[in-house]
C-alpha cells in the first residue's frame, strides 16, 4: 500500500499532522496502537504555563524569547513563535468546523480551569463548556457557585472541591454550595458500582426524557447559582450539545470539569479529530502497531505493522508521534531509554539515580520527563548520528521539554504536528513541480 504520508500514532500530535496533510490533498494514513494521552487529559490545550526555571507564564507567546534563552533545544525554540501561533489558530478553526469551540482569553493570556479537587490549573484554550477563570480575577462575576455530582458517582467529590475553593482568598465573598442529583435508572446501574463511570452516565443522559428528569432535579437541588459545576458526564461527540440543552432546561450556566479517566472532555477532542480525518478521506488503522521499517540511504522507505507483517506500507514522508513512556513511544529499561520502532537516537541519559526528583510532587521538573528522541532543527531524528530526512518527530516523543512542569503538552503536540505537516506538504509540492521537468528531460533524452 502506497501513501504520500504515513503517521505513526493517533494522539493529538499525529492527528494534527494527518488532518493538515489530508486537507492539502495528500493521501494519508494513520496507524495507531492504543488509547492516546487525550483519554486522560482535561480536554483543555496547555501552551505554556511555566518556564523551565520555574517562573510562571501568563502570556505564553510573549515568553518564547525567554524560553529559547533557557532551552534552545525546546521544540518551541526549534519551530518558533509564528509556527506555534499558526498551528493553534488552525487547530481552533478545524475543531470549530466540527462543532468543538475552543477559546482563549481575548488578551492572549492563560486562564485557570478548575480541577476536580477544587484547585486551579493554568491553560490556554478551553472548550465552550468549561468556565474560564481569569488569572487576575478568579471569581470575577460570581457570587454563588454550586458544585454538583450525581448520587453514587465516585469520581467527583463536590464537598472536597468546595472546601478547597472556600479556602482561597479570591472566593472569600463567594457562596459555595454542594448538591447531589439523582440519576434516573440509578438503581439498575448501581448493581455493579465499578461500571458507574462518566461514560455510563452519559449513555443515560442521551435519552431526552431522562435529561428532563435530571434537569428538574438539578433545579430543585441547586436553587440559584451563577455557575453550576458538574463532572464531565455528557458524552463524547454530542456532549456540548447535551449541555446546551440542559442549560436551556435549567437556565443555569454550566461548567464541566474533567473526572478520573476516562476523561470525556479529552475523548471528545480525539473522537472529533478522528472523524474529521476520516471524513476528509484519510485512512485510520486503529489497533495496529508499527513494528519496524527499512531505512535506505538516509530515508525511511517502508514500514511493517503487526497486522501487515508481509505487506509493507510505503510513503514519501513519515511522522513518528508515538508518544512518551505512557504510550510506549519510549521504552525504559533499568539504565537505558530507547525508541522501540526504529531505534532512533535518544538524548544523553544520565545515571538512573538522576532520572527523577526525590519528591514526587517536586517544584522542579523530573529529568526523565525531558528524555526523548533527539532531533535536528527540522525535527528529523537520527540513527547513530545520521539524519533520516523523510522521517519527522512530533509530540511527546520529542526530547527537551516537560509537558507537566511547563504546562505545554497539547500545545507542543499540535504545533509540532502542524509544523511537520507543512514540511511534508512543501516537499510534496516541490516533488510535483519537479516531476514534469524530469518527464520532459526523459522525453528529450529518449527523443535524442
Ligand atoms: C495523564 C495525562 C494528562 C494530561 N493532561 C493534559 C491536559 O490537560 N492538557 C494538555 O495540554 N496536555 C495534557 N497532557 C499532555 C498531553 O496530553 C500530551 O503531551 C499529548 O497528548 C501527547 O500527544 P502525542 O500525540 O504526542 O502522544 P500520545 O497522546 O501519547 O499518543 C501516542 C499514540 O501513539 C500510539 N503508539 C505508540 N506506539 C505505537 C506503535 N508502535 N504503532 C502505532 N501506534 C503507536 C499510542 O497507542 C498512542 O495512541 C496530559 C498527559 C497525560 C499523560
Amino acid at each position: 500500500m502506497k501513501f504520500d504520508s504515513i503517521i505513526i500514532g493517533g494522539g493529538v500530535a499525529g492527528l494534527s499532522c494527518a488532518i493538515r496533510c489530508v486537507e492539502s490533498g495528500m493521501k494519508t494514513a494513520v496507524i495507531t496502537a492504543g488509547q492516546s494521552a487525550m483519554h486522560f487529559s482535561s480536554g483543555s490545550i496547555d501552551v505554556l504555563s511555566r518556564l523551565p526555571n520555574g517562573e510562571s507564564v501568563s502570556t505564553p507567546f510573549d515568553a518564547f524569547p525567554a524560553l529559547a534563552e533557557q532551552c534552545p533545544q525546546h521544540p518551541y525554540s526549534k519551530i518558533g513563535v509564528n509556527a506555534c501561533r499558526q498551528a493553534l489558530a488552525w487547530y481552533q478553526g478545524m475543531m470549530e468546523e466540527s462543532g468543538v469551540f475552543l477559546t482563549a482569553q481575548a488578551d492572549e493570556s492563560n486562564h485557570y480551569r478548575v480541577t476536580p479537587m477544587g484547585t486551579f490549573r493554568s491553560t490556554w484554550l478551553s472548550q465552550q463548556t468549561v468556565h474560564q477563570f481569569p488569572m487576575h480575577a478568579l471569581a470575577d462575576g460570581l457570587s454563588t457557585i454550586a458544585l454538583v455530582t450525581v448520587d453514587g458517582f465516585r469520581d467527583f467529590q463536590p464537598q472536597l472541591a468546595a472546601s478547597n475553593l472556600a479556602a482561597l482568598e479570591a472566593f472569600r465573598d463567594v457562596k459555595i454550595k454542594t448538591a447531589n442529583v439523582e440519576l434516573p435508572d440509578f438503581e439498575t446501574m448501581q448493581r455493579n458500582p465499578c461500571e458507574f463511570r462518566s461514560i455510563d452516565i452519559s449513555r443515560v443522559l442521551k435519552d431526552e426524557t431522562k435529561l428532563h428528569a435530571f434537569a428538574k432535579s438539578l433545579i430543585k437541588q441547586v436553587g440559584k447559582a451563577d455557575l453550576v459545576i458538574l463532572p464531565a458526564i455528557f458524552g463524547n461527540g454530542d456532549g456540548a450539545a447535551t449541555i446546551k440543552l440542559l442549560e436551556g432546561l435549567t437556565g443555569f450556566s454550566i461548567c464541566e470539569i474533567p473526572t478520573m479517566p476516562p476523561s470525556l472532555l479529552g475523548i471528545r477532542l480525539e473522537d472529533t479529530m478522528k472523524s474529521h480525518f476520516k471524513q476528509l478521506g484519510g485512512l485510520l488503522l486503529t489497533g495496529d502497531e508499527v513494528l519496524g521499517g527499512d531505512i535506505e540511504q538516509g530515508q525511511l522507505k517502508r514500514i511493517y505493522t503487526r497486522h501487515h507483517e508481509d505487506i509493507p506500507l510505503v510513503a514519501e514522508h513519515f511522522l513518528i508521534a508515538s508518544g512518551s513512556f505512557f504510550s510506549k513511544g519510549l521504552k525504559a529499561e533499568r539504565h537505558t531509554v530507547s525508541e522501540p520502532i526504529f531505534g532512533l537516537d535518544i538524548t544523553d541519559t544520565p545515571h538512573r539515580d538522576h532520572w527523577y526528583q526525590p519528591q514526587f510532587f517536586s517544584p522542579n521538573s523530573h529529568p526523565f520527563m525531558k528524555m526523548g528522541v533527539a532531533c535536528n532543527d527540522t525535527l528529523n531524528p537520527t540513527i547513530r548520528g545520521e539524519a533520516i530526512t523523510n522521517l519527522y518527530c512530533a509530540g511527546a516523543i520529542l526530547a527537551h521539554y516537560d509537558p507537566v512542569h511547563e504546562g505545554s503538552g497539547s500545545g507542543v503536540a499540535i504545533s509540532t504536528g502542524h509544523y511537520v505537516a507543512d514540511k511534508m506538504i512543501r516537499a510534496q509540492q516541490q516533488q510535483q513541480q519537479q516531476q514534469p521537468n524530469t518527464d520532459s528531460k526523459t522525453q528529450e533524452r529518449t527523443h535524442a
